[in-house]
C-alpha cells in the first residue's frame, strides 16, 4: 500500500486536517506545528486531538509528520537565537508525545557564515538538548537544497551532525529526504536513482530513512535555488517520481507533497502517484 498525502494546514485542529486528508485520497499528511514564519502556536486541544486519533484508526491514517516552523534557526549566530529555537522545538516534541507514533521533521539550519562545521557543531548541541532517549517522537533532519548558507546539502553533512549527537539519542534521530532539495543539491535522481540511494546508504544508512518528501523542482540539478514544481511538471518528471516511489528501498516509506497545488491539485497528485504505484 502507497503511503501518501500532502502538506494541510493546522488552522482548523487535529481532526479536521484528518477528515481534509481522506476526502482527498490521502492516507497520511504533514502539518506546521506553528504558524511557520512565527513563533505562535494555538492551544493544544487534547479532545480534538483524542477524535483525530480515533479517526485515524478507523480510517487507516498513519505515520503524520509534523513539521517545524521554518524561520527557525538551530545553527544561528548568537546563543539567544538558538536557545530560543531549542525551546520551540521543545514545546513541540513534547506537544507530539501525546501521540504513539510521531515524526518531526525540522530544517537543519543555516550557517550564516560562521563555516559549516560550526554550525553541524550548533545543530548537534541542539539535538543533544531536544531528545530523550525515552521519548516517542523521533526527530528528523531534512535534506536540504543548499540555498544561501544551509546545512543538510550533503549526505555528509547530515552524517556529520548525527555523528556528535550521543549514541544514545540516534535511535530517536532520523532523515527526511526531499526530492526536490537532494536534486538541487547535485544529486542526480533524475538519471541515476540508484546511485543516489546507494550513497545514502553509505554515508548516512538506509535505515536511517523514514520519510520522503515528493516535489518536483522548477530548476535544474545543482541549482541550489528551493523551487518546488507541480509532479511532473519541472525538471525531474514523472518518471522520476514513478522510479522513487517504486524504489524496493523507498516504497514502504510514507510520501508528502509540498507541491505548490490546492486541494483539488492534491487530489489529483495523490491519484496518479497511486495509479503508478506498484507495490
Ligand atoms: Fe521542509
Ligand atoms: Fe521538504
Ligand atoms: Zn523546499
Amino acid at each position: 500500500m502507497l503511503r501518501i498525502g500532502c502538506h494541510l494546514s493546522m488552522s482548523g485542529g487535529y481532526l479536521h486536517m484528518s477528515e481534509e486528508a481522506v476526502s482527498i485520497g490521502a492516507n497520511t499528511y504533514q502539518y506546521f506545528s506553528r504558524n511557520p514564519q512565527g513563533r505562535g502556536v494555538r492551544p493544544f486541544d487534547a479532545a480534538d486531538a483524542d477524535a483525530m486519533i480515533k479517526y485515524n484508526e478507523e480510517n487507516g491514517i498513519g505515520a503524520i509528520l509534523t513539521h517545524a516552523p521554518y524561520i527557525l534557526n538551530p545553527s544561528a549566530a548568537t546563543e539567544e537565537l538558538r536557545q530560543a529555537t531549542l525551546e520551540i522545538m521543545r514545546e513541540d516534541v513534547g506537544r507530539l508525545e501525546y501521540f504513539n507514533e510521531a515524526m518531526y521533521n525540522f530544517h537543519p539550519g543555516a550557517h550564516v557564515k560562521q563555516g559549516v562545521e560550526a554550525g553541524v557543531q550548533y545543530i548537534a548541541d541542539l539535538l543533544n538538548h531536544l531528545i530523550d532517549p525515552g521519548q516517542k517522537t523521533i526527530v528528523l533532519l531534512e535534506t536540504m537544497a543548499g540555498k544561501g548558507t544551509e546545512i543538510g546539502r550533503s549526505f555528509e553533512e547530515i552524517r556529520a551532525i548525527m555523528d556528535l549527537v550521543e549514541p544514545s539519542k540516534r535511535d530517536r534521530l532520523g532523515v527526511c529526504m526531499d526530492t526536490c532539495h537532494v536534486s538541487d543539491g547535485g544529486y542526480d535522481i533524475k538519471n541515476s536513482l540508484n546511485d543516489v540511494i546507494s550513497e545514502f546508504d553509505r554515508i548516512i544508512g538506509i535505515d536511517r530513512l523514514h520519510a520522503v518528501h515528493l516535489n518536483d523542482s522548477k530548476n535544474e540539478i545543482g541549482a541550489h535555488k528551493d523551487r518546488h514544481e507541480k509532479i511532473g511538471e519541472g525538471y525531474l518528471g514523472l518518471e522520476t517520481f514513478r522510479a522513487v516511489i517504486n524504489h524496493p528501498a523507498l516504497s514502504h516509506l510514507p510520501f508528502f507533497l509540498e507541491t505548490p497545488q490546492d486541494l483539488e491539485g492534491y487530489a489529483k497528485e495523490i491519484a496518479l502517484l497511486k495509479s503508478i504505484y506498484q507495490g
